[in-house]
């Protein structure tokens, strides 16, 4: 067993993680301070520089311009971007747009590909997921009400979504819609492409969160479809087929976000670790790092973040050797106890630096605020405990 990353990243790997030093994490303030759309175009200065430096679209297939990276190596670059919130954009591989572009890539049909995978490959244009409704649980959509009738040789798209993230500047979004009302419940929905400008598509408002309605990339949107009209030829992959699709799109996508919140992880770490040896407490000028309750949670944080790791790692692996459905225990397994880590790590964090934790002034409120999240997209704890604790009770008969 080799815990050592593969010599043939390895260089790749510091050269990421100087690139993120040296330019991303500079580039930050103005993200953080103006919000996703007023910073675009210093967004795509970063963006170009990512280009020159031949870092762009890691995940990505060489043939759309990528790196072409295995999981587990994407795994490991995922960390490193982790380090900043706009690591992944700047590196082309942010969310929802990576998973969007696995799916197009796999079954889009050649029409589909040249208009929108193209260029979502290229950073050109921007897409977004559309499944999530309000008045239905996320955590079953199989429950969704959004309807898409055939007329003629079109769709017509009726439904209410939410939590849309980035369809603020997006050019297309991958809508979730009933097809098949009377299929099974599994096969009742399938994925259609919408170009933003339809008539009616309507983006309603960028949800508060948290108080922050966010902007561009960073944003989640309220969205009502009213009769949008597509053509047929913008279904993606055979009709019914859209829940299996979107496991497909799930499973290494929940690899990504964990490896991202390591990234998050060791950055909260750095910060914390660096306050309290500098944070002075008493009067013979002791710091806070001498205490041992903050020791002891030195300790504990380090190790949790190194079995997150593991973990993580270790579920990317078993994906690429054994396919996904081997997979799928560890993947539930990993989703809530990463998230969990890092979510008690920002919090504790905040707390070692007391009121400064909470304001603007270090990246742990931007974490605080816009991480939370992690423990209910892409299935709530409830429900992968829930699953995975089935399926090992079962094996007791
Ligand atoms: C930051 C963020 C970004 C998102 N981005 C997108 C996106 O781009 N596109 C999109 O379509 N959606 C997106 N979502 C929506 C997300 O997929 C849903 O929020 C998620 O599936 C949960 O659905 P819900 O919010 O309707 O909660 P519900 O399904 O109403 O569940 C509420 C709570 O009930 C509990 N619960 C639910 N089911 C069970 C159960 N079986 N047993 C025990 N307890 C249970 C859990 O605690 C859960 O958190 C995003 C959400 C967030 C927070």
């Amino acid at each position: 067993m080799d815990f050592d990353p593969p010599e043939t990243v390895k260089p790749l790997l510091e050269r990421i993680e100087k690139f993120v030093a040296d330019v991303v994490i500079p580039g930050e303030p103005e993200v953080m301070e103006r919000g996703f759309a007023a910073a675009a175009a210093h967004l795509e200065g970063l963006r170009a520089k990512c280009r020159e430096a031949g870092l762009w679209g890691p995940h990505m297939p060489k043939e759309l311009g990528g790196l072409g990276l295995s999981l587990v190596e994407h795994g490991l670059v995922s960390e490193r971007l982790g380090r900043s919130p706009i690591g992944h954009f700047v590196f082309g591989c942010q969310a929802p747009d990576a998973g969007n572009l696995e799916i197009l890539h796999r079954y889009g049909t050649p029409e589909q590909k040249a208009r929108w995978l193209e260029p979502l490959a290229r950073g050109e244009i921007r897409s977004c997921f559309s499944m999530t409704e309000p008045e239905n649980p996320g955590s079953n959509p199989t429950l969704l009400s959004c309807t898409a009738r055939r007329d003629g040789g079109d769709y017509v798209i009726d439904g209410h979504k939410w939590f849309t993230s980035s369809a603020d500047g997006a050019a297309f979004a991958i809508v979730m819609a009933v097809t098949n009302p009377d299929a099974p419940s599994h096969a009742r929905a399938s994925m259609i492409i919408v170009p933003t400008d339809a008539p009616g598509f309507d983006l309603v408002r960028n949800i508060k969160i948290m108080g922050d309605e966010g902007s561009g990339w960073g944003s989640h949107s309220e969205i009502w479809y009213r009769d949008v009209r597509v053509p047929e030829g913008n279904r993606l992959g055979p009709e019914g087929a859209g829940f299996l699709i979107a496991q497909e799109r799930l499973g290494p996508g929940r690899i990504h976000h964990c490896m991202r919140w390591i990234g998050i992880c060791e950055r909260v770490f750095d910060t914390v670790c660096r306050h309290i040896t500098r944070r002075r407490i008493d009067e013979d000028g002791k710091t806070l790092a001498t205490r041992q309750i903050a020791q002891a949670w030195i300790a504990e944080a380090r190790a949790e973040i190194e079995a997150s790791r593991l973990m993580v790692l270790h579920a990317a692996w078993t994906i690429e050797k054994k396919g996904f459905s081997a997979a799928r225990d560890q993947v539930s397994l990993i989703k809530f106890y990463v998230a969990d880590v890092m979510l008690r790590l920002v919090d504790r964090a905040i707390q070692l630096h007391g009121a400064l934790g909470i304001t603007s002034d270090t990246i742990l409120a931007h974490y605080y605020v816009h991480e939370r999240g992690a423990r209910i997209y892409d299935g709530p704890d409830e429900v992968h405990k829930m699953v995975v604790a089935k399926r090992i009770l079962a094996r007791y008969p």
